[in-house]
């Protein structure tokens, strides 16, 4: 079976926990207007690999992985659009001890999810909008395979992290960040972090080679210090969510014996 790889990137250290092997794979059905790899959304380009030669690259890199708590993290593009793939490099990786962490947006192929969520360690879920409308202005599709993605997710056992790339004059304001909050209650108590990502203009030379129109041309890069106030707000936020969460359940546990007795 054969796989499209955009690229590949060793020694990672900013998608999922310790020193990382990412794959990113080619295609993807979503179109961010803020998107900083546009070449990775078409499906027929990209190297040709098997999934055996992915586990014999990852290999090569074990020991980073072992003494930093590292692995190999599936990126994009989409990482669900290859679903067969997917899970055939994944069970290989699985095989050979590797920790597995998937970077995605949630948007596939809906038969592969229950597979590919049994053999990931991690998810990275990418949540673009909290909007409808503005997802579809934004991001090009509607909400509703990440409404799926999140269902599916519920049975998730693994950990689990919230990222957002933030965009000047869109949704770098605190109804934003709380609306965000609101979209991913549904697995809420399972997120570990929420990470918010500055927005910023890398990808703007892509669009001109690939003559392509680049929307956010004027908007500025996102302010590092201020995506972070709104990082530090959303985690408390997700903090005192799962504190009320742990508190109500523990309120109904000590209640329960009580209830049976009465009747
Ligand atoms: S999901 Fe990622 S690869 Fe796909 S369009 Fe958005 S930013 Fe680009």
């Amino acid at each position: 079976m054969i796989g499209r790889i955009h690229s590949i990137e060793t020694m990672g250290m900013l998608d999922g926990p310790g020193i990382r092997t990412i794959f990113f794979l080619q295609g993807c059905p979503l179109r961010c207007i803020y998107c900083h790899n546009p070449d990775s959304q078409r499906y027929d380009s990209g190297q040709q690999m098997t999934a055996e030669q992915i586990v014999a690259m990852a290999l090569k890199y074990k020991e980073y992985y072992d003494a930093s708590g590292g692995g190999v993290t599936f990126s994009g593009g989409e990482p669900l659009v290859q679903g067969p793939f997917l899970i055939k490099a994944m069970k290989g990786l699985k095989a050979s001890g590797i920790h597995i962490a998937l970077d995605t947006s949630g948007y596939g192929q809906v038969e592969s999810y229950e597979q590919v969520l049994a053999l990931a360690d991690m998810i990275l879920l990418d949540v673009k909008h909290f909007d409808e409308q503005h997802h579809r202005k934004m991001i090009g599709v509607s909400m509703k395979g990440l409404d799926i993605f999140l269902k599916k997710l519920k049975k998730f056992k693994g950990r689990l992290w919230v990222r957002h790339v933030m965009v000047p004059g869109y949704t770098d304001n605190a109804y934003s960040v709380d609306q965000l909050f609101e979209r991913i209650k549904p697995v809420a108590h399972k997120v570990e972090k929420i990470e918010i990502l500055p927005f910023h203009q890398l990808g703007i030379d892509k669009y001109r080679e690939l003559g392509l129109d680049y929307k956010l041309k004027e908007t500025p890069e996102m302010d590092a210090d201020i995506a972070r106030g709104f990082e530090i707000y959303i985690n408390q936020k997700l903090k005192n969510y799962i504190a009320q969460r742990v508190g109500d359940e523990h309120y109904f546990l000590s209640q329960a014996p009580n209830e049976v007795c009465s009747m």
